[in-house]
C-alpha cells in the first residue's frame, strides 16, 4: 500500500527498496542462457523424461564437485561464505571446462534418448557458446533455420523465472552442491532435504518450490558470464519480431451515451440559466456555473459523437472533465463572489496573455488560433489595458489542494492521475497504448510498435458520472422544483469498423 512507502524528498521508496546493500539478479537476462543445454531438455521433452535425465546427470556430476576432505574443511568454508561455490553448477562455462572424458560422460546421458541430439542441436546455432566446438564435435549434426524456433519454444517457457521449467531447472543447479556435500544442512532439515532428494513427488509444492528457488540464488555467477550477452546479441539479430498485434485494425465502438438524455440536460439547463437570468451586466457566478456544466456537456457529447472512448482522446477528455468537475465544486464549496470572480479574471487575463504573445509571433498563426475571439474575451469584461494577468493558479493553489479542500479528493484519485499521463504523453500512456510485446522468446519480451494503436477501456461511464456531478453541483447552486434530467448509457448496439 502507499502508507508503506517511505517519503524521501520527492520520491516514495517502497519497502524492498529500503533493504541497505540489496542487489538484484534476473535469471532471464544472465543465469538461464548458462543453463541452456537443460532448458532445451525442457522444451522438447516431456517432464518426466528430463527430470530423469537432469537425475542420472547429477549422479554423474557429483564426482566433479565430490569433497574429499570434508567436514572440516567444509565448516571452515560455511564461515567464510565460500560454500555457495558458484563453480558448483553444470552450466556452459562448466561444461566447457572439464575434460573430453568428462563431458562425453555428461553428454551420453542426454543422447541416450531418442530425442536428445534434436534437443541440444540448437545449440550448435550459437557459436558464442563456450566449449562450441567441442559440441560440435559431439553431436555431429548441422542446426538447420528451424533450430532457431526449438530455441525459442524453449526459451519461451522458462522466461518466467517462477515457470515449472524454471523452477525444475533451478532445483538441478541446487540438487548439485547438496549431493556432492559443498551445500549443507543442520539435522533439523532432514526432512527438506527428503522433499528436495525426492522432488517433485514428496512434500507440499507451495512451499518446497519457492524454497529451490532462493535457494539457486545463491548458485549464480558473480559477475555474470560475457558470453551471455553474445548470445542475446546473436539471437536477436538472427531471428525477427512476432507481432501479435499485427492483424489488429482499428475498431470504433458505437457511443453508449443515452443521447435522448443528454440533449434533454442541455436544453434543461440552458433553461434554468435563462430562469435565473441576472440584471447585472457581470454575474460570474451565474456564467462560471453554468458554464461549465454546459463545457462538461460539450466534451461528453463530443466523446460519443467522434467515438472517442476508447481512443487516447477519450482519456484526455476524461481527464479535461475531472478538472471541469472539481473546479465548479471548488467554487461551489467556497460560492464567495471574490472567488468566482478570481476565477473569471484569471480565465481573462489568460486569453489577454496568449493574444500579447500572438503580436509577437513571427509569419503565419497556428491553424487553432482565433485571434478575434481571444481579443474579445480579453477585452469583454474590462479593456484589456485594465486587466491584470495572473502568471500563477486562479485560486493561488492546485487541483490536488482544491479537490482535498471541497471533498472532492476521491474524485481525484479517481480520475485524474492516470488520466493526467495520456495528456501529459509520459511513458506509460505512450508504452500502453502504441507498443506491444514482442512474441519472440528470444527477444526478451521487448516491446515493438503496434500497427494500430491499443483501444483502450471505455471512459464513457466515469464521464458520464462526472458530468452528472457537475450538473447536481449546479442544481445546488441555482435549486428548482423540476430537476435537470441526469446523464445515462444506453445498452451496447454492437461494433462497426472503420477499415
Ligand atoms: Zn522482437
Amino acid at each position: 500500500m502507499l502508507d508503506n512507502h517511505e517519503r524521501i524528498g520527492t520520491k516514495l521508496i517502497p519497502p524492498l527498496a529500503q533493504i541497505p546493500m540489496a542487489k538484484s539478479s534476473s535469471w532471464l537476462d544472465h543465469h538461464m542462457p548458462e543453463m541452456l543445454w537443460a532448458v532445451l531438455l525442457t522444451g522438447t521433452l516431456n517432464r518426466i523424461q528430463y527430470l530423469n535425465c537432469f537425475r542420472e546427470i547429477a549422479a554423474i556430476c557429483r564426482e566433479w564437485f565430490l569433497r574429499i576432505e570434508a567436514a572440516k574443511n567444509s565448516e571452515l568454508e560455511n564461515k567464510s561464505g565460500a560454500a555457495h561455490n558458484f563453480t558448483v553448477i553444470v552450466d556452459h562455462i562448466k561444461l566447457a571446462e572439464v575434460s573430453d572424458e568428462e563431458f562425453n560422460k555428461f553428454l551420453s546421458v542426454v543422447l541416450a534418448h531418442p530425442m536428445g541430439c534434436v534437443a541440444l542441436r540448437p545449440l550448435l546455432l550459437l557459436d558464442c557458446l563456450p566449449g562450441y566446438d567441442r559440441w560440435r564435435h559431439a553431436l555431429q549434426v548441422e542446426p538447420s533455420n528451424d533450430d532457431w524456433s526449438i530455441l525459442a519454444r524453449s526459451v519461451g517457457g522458462v522466461i518466467d523465472h517462477q515457470s515449472e521449467a524454471s523452477t525444475d531447472i533451478r532445483w538441478f543447479k541446487l540438487i548439485l552442491p547438496i549431493i556432492s556435500g559443498r551445500m549443507r544442512f543442520p539435522e533439523s532439515e532432514a526432512e527438506r532435504l527428503d522433499e528436495l532428494r525426492l522432488f517433485p513427488d514428496k512434500g507440499d509444492m507451495r512451499s518446497v518450490r519457492p524454497f529451490i528457488r532462493s535457494g539457486e540464488m545463491v548458485l549464480r555467477r558473480n559477475p555474470p558470464s560475457p558470453w551471455v550477452e553474445a548470445f542475446w546479441t546473436l539471437a536477436m539479430n538472427k531471428t525477427g519480431c512476432v507481432d501479435p498485434s499485427k492483424d489488429d485494425g482499428y475498431t470504433f465502438s458505437d457511443t453508449e451515451i443515452n443521447s435522448t438524455a443528454l440533449y434533454a440536460a442541455r436544453d434543461a439547463v440552458a433553461e434554468r440559466f435563462h430562469s435565473n437570468a441576472s440584471p447585472l451586466r457581470i454575474d460570474p457566478r451565474l456564467d462560471s456555473a453554468f458554464g461549465l456544466t454546459l463545457y462538461g456537456l460539450s466534451i461528453l457529447e463530443e466523446i460519443g459523437m467522434h467515438r472517442m472512448q476508447t481512443r487516447i482522446v477519450g482519456a484526455i477528455a476524461l481527464r479535461a472533465l475531472a478538472e471541469v468537475c472539481i473546479t465548479l465544486r471548488y467554487l461551489a464549496h467556497i460560492d464567495s463572489p471574490s472567488m468566482w470572480h478570481s476565477y473569471r479574471v484569471y480565465g481573462a487575463g489568460q486569453a489577454k496573455l496568449a493574444f500579447l504573445k500572438l503580436q509577437q509571433i513571427q509569419g503565419d498563426l497556428p491553424t487553432f488560433i482565433d485571434e478575434d475571439a481571444i481579443h474579445g474575451i480579453a477585452n469583454e469584461d474590462v479593456w484589456q489595458e485594465f486587466l491584470n494577468i495572473d502568471v500563477g493558479h486562479w485560486a493561488n493553489s492546485n487541483l490536488r489542494k482544491l479537490a482535498s479542500e471541497c471533498g472532492a479528493k476521491e474524485t481525484y484519485d479517481r480520475y485524474y492521475d492516470w488520466s493526467s499521463s495520456y495528456i501529459h504523453g509520459n511513458w506509460a500512456a505512450v508504452r500502453d497504448t502504441n507498443f506491444v510485446t514482442c512474441h519472440n522468446a528470444l527477444h526478451r519480451l521487448h516491446r515493438i510498435p503496434r500497427i494500430a494503436h491499443r483501444s483502450l477501456h471505455t471512459v464513457e461511464p466515469d464521464c458520464v458520472e462526472l458530468v452528472n456531478e457537475v450538473i447536481s453541483t449546479l442544481e445546488n447552486l441555482y435549486p428548482s422544483a423540476e430537476p435537470i434530467p441526469r446523464l445515462s448509457l444506453r445498452p451496447l448496439q454492437g461494433t462497426a469498423d472503420a477499415g
